[in-house]
This record gives structure tokens, C-alpha cells and sequence, in this order.
């Protein structure tokens, strides 16, 4: 029988996620199947319903519904309880397990992508959404000096902060803490002045989502010791350009939105995901559509 497998999300026509998961079952030679769903979040609750009963077995979910998502799973994992945001979805005898995979994908770029070293280093965090969330929880595993965060809604930084307190003592003896990692919810006007501190850069809002979004820093604060992560995927946003032309180092969401896929086809599946294929599936549709 054919295996079911998805994303939900709204809107969900942008997703990459179809072309990189069907790449996988295909090299796997696995009659399964990987579909879109369009699910706005009002209705989130009878949907999910009726995908279990159809016999889905796994999901991904996106922007809206990460945190909206969340009070309806059965169990969840520990780090996405912590996160508050699921973007995975495994689902054993109708029972739904909520996963956060961001995390290991965000982690993935810096450790193994960029080979960088995050310890005594400025962290600045542009966003406080789900995806702002999970690579807060990366970073925290990271151990940085500091990790700034800057959000269009300051409140929401201000409990991404507390929230992140709450992970580093989880993560940390209480000594590391003691000596350990300063955060601070930093208001919008503040970001220019204090970019000459930062090391790295990541960009977890949605802005460089459209052609028409400004960029959200003023591209003259940013200089040549930076590394800047855009998670934005679809394609070079005007930060990573800006970036690049500071000589800054500068990576794309792409390999973030690689790694997290091939964490959830391993929960999903149990076996490793083939991840060559996933990634050319990936980088062939992204140059298609960037012309
Ligand atoms: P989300 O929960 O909806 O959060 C959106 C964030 O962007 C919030 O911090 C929001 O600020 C901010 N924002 C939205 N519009 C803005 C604007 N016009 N000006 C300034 N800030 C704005 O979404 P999410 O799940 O965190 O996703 C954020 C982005 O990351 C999306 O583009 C998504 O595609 C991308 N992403 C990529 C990967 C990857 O693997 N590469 C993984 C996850 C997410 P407020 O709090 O003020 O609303």
C-alpha cells in the first residue's frame, strides 16, 4: 500500500518540501506519496483529524500553523514543548507525536556547513517566531557569549528571552549559567548601533519571503567579520547580497530547510534519509524558479 506522507501550512504553494521528500522516496524506491496541504488555521483541527483517519503517517508544518499546532498533539517531543513550535509530525497507531527538526537544521549549517565556532561570540537574532524559536534553542546548545534578539514585536522578544533563560538552565550546570550566556530583548532602533558587536547575523523573519520585502538591516551596519544566515530559501535575499558585498560571509536557508527534512524522514521512516538526493532535488528547483 501506498505510504502517506505532507506538509500543512498557509500559504503553502511555496513549499519545497514535496520536491525534496519525493527526491527521497524515490531513491529509496518507496511507494510513498508527498503532498501539499492547504490549511488555514481555523480549520486546523478537522483537517488533522481527517488526515489521520486517511492514514497519513507523517507531516511537516509551516508557517502559520507551528504554534497553532501544538495543543493538538498526543505527546510532544521535549525540545518542542520547550520550543512551544512543531514542524513534525509522526504519527504511530493515530496517536500524533509533535517534533521540532528546525533546531538539528539550524544547527547543522553552523556546525557542519559554515565549521563555525559560536563560543564567546555575539549572536543576533532577527525575529521571535517559531523558526526564531528553534534556532534560539540551537544557539543555546552552541554556548555564545551573547544572544541578541530584535523583533518587530518587542514583547515577543522579551519571551523568546525568558523562554531561552529557561532552556540554558535545562542544557547547562549551573555553573556555565553562572559564568555563562547573556541575552537581551533588544528594541528595533538599537539594531544599527549595535551591529559593530555583533558575529553573527541570522535572519528568522519573514521578511525576504517577497521580491517587494526591505531588507531588514541598514546595509551599511553590516562589515566584512560577519556570518549571516538568511532563512529565507527560496532565493539570494537583498541581506544575503548586502552581506556579500561587505565581504561578509553569508549562507541561504537551503541547507537549514535540507537538514530539517532529512531529521523528519529519519523519524518518520526510522532509517537515514539520502540526503545527496534531497539536496539536488533542492538546488535543481530553487535554480529553476531563481531563473
Ligand atoms: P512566524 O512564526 O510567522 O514568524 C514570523 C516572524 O517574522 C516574526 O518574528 C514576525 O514579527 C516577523 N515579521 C513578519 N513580517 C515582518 C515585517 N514585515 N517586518 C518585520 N518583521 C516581520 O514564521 P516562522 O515560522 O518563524 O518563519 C519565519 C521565516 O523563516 C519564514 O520565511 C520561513 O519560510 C523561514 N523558515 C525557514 C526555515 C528553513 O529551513 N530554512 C525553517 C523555518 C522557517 P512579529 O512577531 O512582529 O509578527
Amino acid at each position: 500500500m501506498t505510504r502517506l506522507f505532507g506538509v500543512i501550512g498557509h500559504p503553502i504553494s511555496h513549499s519545497l518540501s514535496p520536491v525534496m521528500h519525493t527526491a527521497a522516496f524515490t531513491a529509496l524506491h518507496l511507494d510513498a506519496l508527498y503532498s501539499p496541504f492547504e490549511v488555514p488555521a481555523a480549520i486546523l483541527k478537522p483537517i488533522l483529524k481527517g488526515l489521520l483517519a486517511a492514514g497519513v503517517e507523517g507531516l511537516n508544518v509551516t508557517v502559520p500553523l507551528k504554534e497553532t499546532v501544538v495543543p493538538l498533539m498526543d505527546h510532544l517531543d521535549v525540545t518542542a514543548q520547550a520550543i512551544g513550535a512543531v514542524n513534525t509530525i509522526v504519527i504511530r497507531r493515530q496517536k500524533t507525536i509533535g517534533y521540532n527538526t528546525d533546531v538539528v537544521g539550524f544547527r547543522r549549517v553552523l556546525v557542519e556547513d559554515l565549521r563555525y565556532d559560536c563560543r564567546g561570540k555575539t549572536v543576533l537574532l532577527l525575529g521571535a517566531g517559531g523558526a526564531a524559536r528553534a534556532v534560539g534553542w540551537a544557539l543555546v546548545g552552541l554556548c555564545p557569549k551573547r544572544i541578541w534578539i530584535v523583533n518587530r514585536t518587542y514583547t515577543k522578544a522579551k519571551h523568546l528571552v525568558r523562554d531561552l533563560c529557561r532552556a540554558t538552565a535545562l542544557y547547562h550546570s549551573p555553573r556555565r549559567i553562572r559564568w555563562g550566556m547573556g541575552f537581551a530583548a533588544l528594541p528595533l532602533d538599537a539594531l544599527t548601533q549595535v551591529m559593530q558587536e555583533v558575529d553573527v547575523l541570522v535572519n528568522a523573519t519573514s521578511l525576504g519571503l517577497y521580491v517587494s520585502d526591505p531588507i531588514p538591516v541598514v546595509p551599511s551596519s553590516l562589515h566584512k567579520n560577519l556570518v549571516v544566515v538568511d532563512l529565507i530559501y527560496h532565493r539570494d535575499t537583498p541581506l544575503l547580497k548586502a552581506a556579500r558585498r561587505r565581504c561578509a560571509v553569508a549562507i541561504g536557508g537551503l541547507s537549514m530547510l535540507l537538514y530539517q527534512g532529512v531529521e523528519s524522514l529519519r523519524l518518520w521512516l526510522r532509517r537515514p534519509a539520502p540526503i545527496e538526493a534531497m539536496r539536488r532535488a533542492l538546488v535543481r528547483v530553487v535554480n529553476k524558479v531563481s531563473g
